[in-house]
C-alpha cells in the first residue's frame, strides 16, 4: 500500500502525528477517531477519550453555544464554524483550544461526519488574561494619576527635553492666563508678566522657571510674582524636577507651581507692620532720651535719682538698638538696603572697633585684640561695615565666659578683605548654625544661659555683607569657641 496513492492512509498519517488536535464525530455524536494531539491536549489516551461524550470535556458555559453552531451545521446553514472554547482537561483544570469544525459528506453531498480541530490555545489565552489584567491596571493608574493630576491644588507642568509644553493640569492653564494674558506659544522661557520678589522687574527668558528647567536645573520654591497690577497680583513658589528614561537621559522635566499670594501678602504686612512700628517708635524714643541726658546734667539730683536716671537711660538706650535693627530688619527684606560706599580703612576701622568694646570686655574679664595690616583701604558703607564688626565682636565678648579672648584678623584678598572674629567661648550646636543668622533665632546656649538679645544681630550682619556682594561663614564648636569669617570683595568684582 502506498501512502501517497492511499488516500485514507495519507490522511491517518497526517492526522495521527499532526501536532494540531484532530477528530472525526459521527452524526450522532459518537467518536470515530482522535490523533494524539487532542487527547494529550485533554489529558487522555485517545482510546479513553473516544469513550467521552462531547459534554463531558467542555466547559458548561461553553456548551450551548458549541451545540448551536453543530445544529447549523448539521441543517446546512453553514459549512464550517470556529470558535474559541473552554475544555474540561482530565485533571479538572481548563484549557482554551481554538475549534474549527467542518462537514465532511459524500459523493452525493450527504454528510457523513463532522472533522474537528483544536489549536490549543491556552498559554495564549494565559497571556491574553495577564495582558488583560496588566492593560487594566494600566488604565487605572492612569485615571488615578489623572484625578490627581487635576484635583491636587498645584497647577502642574510637563515640558519635553526641548521645552514644548506637554501637558499641564487645568488649575495651571489658569495660571497661565493671568502670567500670558495674551497667549502662550507652548514653548518654555517665553516672558510674561511675571516679576521678581519687587514685583516690579520683569524676569528675563533666562529667569523663567520653564527656561531654566529645560536647561536641566532643578530646584525648589523659586518664588515671584504675575501680573502688572499690584492690586491683582498673585505670588507663585515653583519646584522643579527632571524626567529622564530608564537610560538616565533627560526626557523633560515636571514643574509644580504653588499660588502663595496670601502667604506672602502676609509676610508683606508683617514686615510693614514690624518697619512702621520701629518708625513711630524712633521719634518718641528720641526725645526720652534726650531729656533723660538733659535730666542727668542737673546738679540738683540725689545720688539716688542719678542712679535711677542711669538705669532709666541705659534701658531707653537698649530700646533705641533695639528699635533701629528691627527697622534695619524691615529695609533689608524690603530690599531696601541702600549702600554708601566711599573708600574706607577697614584696619583702622576694626582697631577702632574692638578698642571701643574693650571696656565692655574688660569688665567681663575678656582679653580683646586685633591683628592684621596697618591700613587696608576697600570701598565699603562704612556705617555698615562698622555695625558688622560691632555686632560680631559683641556677640563674640557675650557669648564668652570670663577668662576667655576674642581675636580680630583682618587679610586682604586680591581686593578685597577677609575678616575673621574669633572667641573662645560657648560656642554654637551643630544643629543651629544655619540658623542663626535667621531673624529672630536665639540659639540654646544664649536662652539657657539667660544671655540678653533680640535674635537680630546675626541676620543684620548677614543681610549687610550680602549687600557688599560678601559673604559669611562660621565654624564653632560647644564649649571651645566659635568664628565668624567674613569677606567683602573688592567693588565691582
Ligand atoms: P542675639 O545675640 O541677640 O541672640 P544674634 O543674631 O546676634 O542674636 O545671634 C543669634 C544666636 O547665635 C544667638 O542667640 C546665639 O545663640 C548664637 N551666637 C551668635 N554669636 C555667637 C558666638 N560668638 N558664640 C556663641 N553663640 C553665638
Amino acid at each position: 500500500m502506498d501512502p501517497i496513492t492511499d488516500g485514507a492512509e495519507l490522511w491517518r498519517l497526517t492526522a495521527e502525528h499532526s501536532p494540531i488536535g484532530m477528530a472525526l464525530v459521527g452524526l450522532d455524536g459518537q467518536w470515530l477517531f482522535c490523533n494524539r494531539a487532542l487527547s494529550h491536549m485533554l489529558g487522555y489516551e485517545p482510546a479513553e477519550l473516544t469513550q467521552l461524550e462531547m459534554r463531558t470535556i467542555t466547559h458548561p458555559g461553553d456548551l450551548s453555544e458549541n451545540l448551536e453552531r453543530v445544529a447549523s451545521l448539521l441543517a446546512g446553514e453553514i459549512d464550517s464554524f470556529r470558535i474559541r472554547k473552554r475544555y474540561i482537561h482530565a485533571s479538572g483544570e481548563i484549557v482554551y483550544g481554538d475549534l474549527s469544525v467542518a462537514l465532511a459528506r459524500d459523493a452525493a453531498g450527504d454528510p457523513l461526519y463532522l472533522v474537528s480541530q483544536v489549536l490549543d490555545v491556552t498559554e495564549q489565552q494565559d497571556n491574553e488574561t495577564r495582558l488583560a489584567a496588566a492593560a487594566a491596571d494600566t488604565e487605572l493608574e492612569r485615571r488615578t494619576l489623572e484625578a490627581i493630576f487635576e484635583t491636587v491644588g498645584v497647577g502642574l507642568l510637563l515640558i519635553n527635553r526641548d521645552g514644548r509644553y506637554e501637558r499641564m493640569n487645568r488649575l495651571h492653564a489658569e495660571f497661565m492666563r493671568l502670567a500670558f494674558p495674551d497667549g502662550h506659544d507652548g514653548l518654555a522661557g517665553k516672558t510674561g508678566e511675571v516679576y521678581h520678589l519687587d514685583g516690579e522687574t520683569l524676569m528675563i527668558r533666562e529667569e523663567m522657571p520653564s527656561y531654566r528647567a529645560t536647561r536641566g536645573e532643578e530646584f525648589d520654591d523659586f518664588t515671584y510674582w504675575v501680573g502688572a497690577d499690584p492690586l491683582t497680583q498673585a505670588a507663585f513658589s515653583v519646584t522643579a524636577r527632571q524626567m529622564r528614561d530608564p537610560s538616565g537621559n533627560r526626557t523633560g522635566a515636571v514643574l509644580a507651581y504653588q499660588e502663595i499670594t496670601e502667604l506672602m501678602r502676609a509676610i508683606q504686612v508683617r514686615n510693614q507692620f514690624v518697619a512702621s512700628v520701629s518708625h513711630e517708635l524712633r521719634t518718641p524714643l528720641t526725645s526720652v532720651l534726650g531729656h533723660l541726658e538733659m535730666l542727668g546734667d542737673r546738679d540738683d539730683l540725689s545720688a539716688e535719682v542719678l542712679g535711677q536716671l542711669d538705669v532709666a537711660q541705659r534701658n531707653a538706650n537698649r530700646l533705641r538698638a533695639l528699635v533701629s535693627d528691627l527697622l534695619q530688619v524691615a529695609q533689608a527684606q524690603e530690599g531696601n538696603l541702600e549702600l554708601q560706599r566711599r573708600p574706607a580703612d577697614v584696619a583702622a576701622l576694626v582697631r577702632e572697633e574692638v578698642e571701643a568694646l574693650r571696656p565692655t570686655a574688660e569688665r567681663k574679664q575678656v582679653v580683646t585684640d586685633a591683628s592684621g595690616p596697618d591700613d587696608l583701604i576697600i570701598e565699603i558703607d562704612e556705617q555698615r561695615i562698622r555695625q558688622v564688626i560691632d555686632n560680631l565682636v559683641t556677640n563674640a565678648v557675650k557669648y564668652t565666659e570670663p577668662g576667655g579672648a576674642v581675636h580680630v584678623s583682618l587679610r586682604p584678598t586680591g581686593g578685597g578683605v577677609e575678616i575673621a572674629v574669633t572667641d573662645t567661648g560657648i560656642g554654637i550646636p551643630a544643629d543651629e548654625l544655619d540658623r542663626v543668622f535667621s531673624r529672630f533665632f536665639r540659639g540654646s546656649g544664649a536662652v539657657v544661659g539667660q544671655i540678653p538679645g533680640t535674635g537680630l544681630g546675626l541676620n543684620i550682619v548677614a543681610s549687610i555683607v550680602r549687600a557688599h556682594g560678601g559673604t559669611i561663614g562660621l565654624q564653632s564648636e560647644v564649649g571651645r569657641g566659635s568664628t565668624f569669617l567674613v569677606t567683602l570683595p573688592a567693588k565691582g568684582s
